[in-house]
């Protein structure tokens, strides 16, 4: 098994794949100020198994979603959820890197991705991406951001090592303007987002996930390295979130 497998296996039964919520999806749709009856094109761009994909399709109920993850077991997950949830029509799912993507120049009215922009880099992700919003086209974005000016150096130290490009949320809206978008709207993804939305249900698949996979080294590991990450945002959720940006392509 590679790590891949492993990490599937321990993710695919959450509902969600990061930190967020639906009534924080919803929220970030509201601040969009989106027309929820107009025939939007929308990309959720590493989509996981689909929680803001579902809410997007149930909440604009005219819009075409194309679902993007380069990981087949969440699409396929995603899938079946839409045909539940009655949406599947609207829901084009795409495996798919995020940095190879097919659309076409001005093809998108929105572009949305949750907790999955840093896989890519945030600058990089918004300033690639743009081509494919049409003019006032809406890029909404969550990205793991600084809360607090300066902060204990074991959360700094965790961080700078894990993601280079964290930083404040000042920064990440002048990285928006630098690339030809409006910021319009940013919030701050409460505790419960990353808690009981994320962290939680995790936790509770810790112990059938080492046992399904013989307590291996490698299941192991996975698990002690998402119980230090879990026990660090415990201690220092005053500093670090996600931001939500919500931005409008400039002409
Ligand atoms: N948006 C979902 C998932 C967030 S986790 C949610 O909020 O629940 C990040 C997702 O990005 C994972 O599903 C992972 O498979 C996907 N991902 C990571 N690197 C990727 C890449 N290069 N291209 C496409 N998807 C990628």
């Amino acid at each position: 098994m590679d790590d891949y497998t492993l990490l599937i296996d321990l993710h695919k039964q959450g509902h969600r794949q990061g930190p967020g919520g639906d009534a924080e999806t919803e929220l970030s749709l509201n601040f969009a100020m989106i027309d929820r009856d107009a025939p939007l094109k929308i990309a959720d761009i590493g989509c996981g198994t689909g929680a803001s994909t579902l809410m997007l399709a149930r909440l604009l109920k005219e819009s075409h979603i194309t679902a993007v993850d380069f990981l087949q077991d969440f699409l396929d997950v995603l899938n079946k959820e839409a045909v539940s949830a009655g949406v599947a029509e609207r829901i084009s799912t795409l495996a798919r890197s995020m940095d190879d993507l097919p659309f076409a120049d001005e093809e998108l009215d929105v572009i949305w991705s949750e907790g999955a922009i840093y896989n890519i880099g945030f600058e990089k992700g918004v300033k690639d991406w743009r081509r494919y919003l049409k003019t006032d086209g809406l890029l909404v974005a969550s990205e793991i951001t600084w809360i607090s000016d300066s902060r204990p150096a074991e959360i700094q130290t965790h961080w700078d090592s894990e993601y280079l490009e964290i930083d404040v949320a000042s920064a990440k809206i002048r990285t928006l303007e630098k690339h030809g978008y409006s910021p319009i709207g940013y919030f701050v993804l409460p505790d419960h987002c990353w808690l009981e939305h994320y962290y939680r249900p995790m936790q509770s698949r810790f112990d059938d996930f080492l046992s399904r996979n013989g307590n291996s080294k490698e299941a192991c590991e996975i698990v002690a390295t998402e119980r230090h990450e879990i026990d660090l945002y415990e201690r220092n959720k005053a500093h670090v979130s996600y931001g939500v940006y919500i931005a409008r392509k400039l002409g």
